[in-house]
């Protein structure tokens, strides 16, 4: 938490705005379409619910095929089986490790070719680092599919200055309390198009009617963001763009204290990509590392009490998942083998980044 969190929480208690409605749920939904550009934005009570409403507002129903990234976290593509539909999993590319473009147009013609055209893509910026959203943009257009992008990982990163989430139809964020800001749990829909704001809102608070009774015509959600969470995002707000030089300061003492030795690699930003570095991750070859490999280190930080954890483990290999389709290439896979996640909190002090680099260094 920053300086100010308190104050507005303080705030909805002396007003007695407790309810999941109030001005701080305001506030903060217009503190979020400054911050990333969208013309409107919803808070909701996580990141999965904003996902879920999408899927919903596109009419994605049973046997509805919907495109998603593989390497992710399960809460990208668990709403689309709330629903009945059917999750495509897309491999990543080397350079972003997110969506391939490149299977993705293939997997869109193999399903107009079987006569059942996509009904979305959910791509993510995973870990932060941007997608190739302007590719992927550019072949949704083409065959006019609706992109969701999943931003949970990703607020405070841009693309040629361009704020991740904002590309697509619809994008979504998390405040998940392991994410850059949080709201203890929370999460976002933003959109230019007003009408999948003002439509999440009604289907997040039970999709009441506008009459004097309780009249309800569609099946709603309690999705909505309480009062008092929306005034921890406020203070959140006003230190994001802190936290995003924190994460980025954490990565770059990684870089200029592992990249030299052998075996160990990081994700670097491509030409206009910029990423708020949420997690710092390495890649470790034990080929070139005297056959060190990655759960080597995990287990050696483990023992001086230190977390570190494998990169996320690709929904086409999850048990849950297996069942569906994918096109794979064999890099998210690789990634989950050889990937780990250092330490990278906000908070983290030089003596704190030391004592992990010089732990790792022990290993050599
Ligand atoms: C955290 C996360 C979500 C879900 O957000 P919640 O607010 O926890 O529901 C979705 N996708 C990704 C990639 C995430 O990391």
């Amino acid at each position: 938490m920053g300086d100010n969190e308190f104050n507005f929480v303080k705030e909805a208690f002396d007003t007695n705005w407790i309810a999941p409605l109030g001005p701080h749920v305001n506030g903060f939904e217009h503190d979020l379409e400054e911050f990333t550009g969208s013309k409107y934005a919803a808070a909701l009570s996580s990141g999965t619910a904003a996902l879920h409403l999408a899927l919903i507002m596109l009419g994605i129903g049973p046997g509805d095929e919907v495109i998603c990234q593989s390497f992710t976290f399960s809460a990208t593509a668990n709403p689309i089986v709330y629903l009945g539909a059917l999750p495509v999993f897309i491999d990543s590319e080397p350079e972003t490790w997110n969506m391939d473009p490149e299977l993705l147009e293939q997997a869109i013609k193999d399903g107009i070719a079987k006569g059942k055209k996509p009904k979305a893509i959910v791509p993510v910026h995973l870990y932060g680092m941007p997608a190739k959203i302007e590719q992927i943009m550019a072949i949704a257009n083409r065959y006019d599919i609706p992109v969701i992008e999943d931003a949970a990982e990703a607020l405070g990163s841009t693309i040629n200055g361009k704020a991740a989430g904002t590309f697509g139809v619809m994008g979504i964020l998390s405040f998940n309390g392991n994410k850059i800001i949080t709201t203890s749990g929370g999460g976002a829909l933003i959109s230019d198009e007003e009408k999948f704001i003002t439509q999440s809102r009604f289907l997040a608070t039970q999709a009441r009617d506008n009459a004097p009774h309780y009249q309800h015509s569609q099946i709603g959600y309690n999705y909505r963001m309480s009062n008092v969470c929306a005034g921890i995002g406020r203070g959140q707000m006003q230190v994001l763009a802190d936290r995003v030089n924190q994460r980025r300061k954490v990565y770059e003492y990684y870089v200029a204290n592992l990249s030299n030795l052998p075996g160990i690699t990081f994700l670097p930003e491509p030409d206009g990509y910029f990423s708020n570095r949420w997690l710092t991750t390495i890649l470790v070859d034990p080929e070139k590392a005297n056959g060190i490999d990655r759960e080597a280190i995990r287990i050696s930080l483990e023992k001086e009490n230190i977390e570190s954890r494998p990169l996320w483990k690709p929904m086409h290999l999850q048990p849950v998942f297996q069942k569906y389709s994918s096109y794979i290439n064999g890099i998210s896979e690789q990634l989950f083998n050889t990937g780990l996640c250092l330490p990278s909190g906000s908070n983290l002090t030089e003596n704190d980044l030391n004592r992990v680099v010089n732990n790792i260094k022990l290993n050599y």
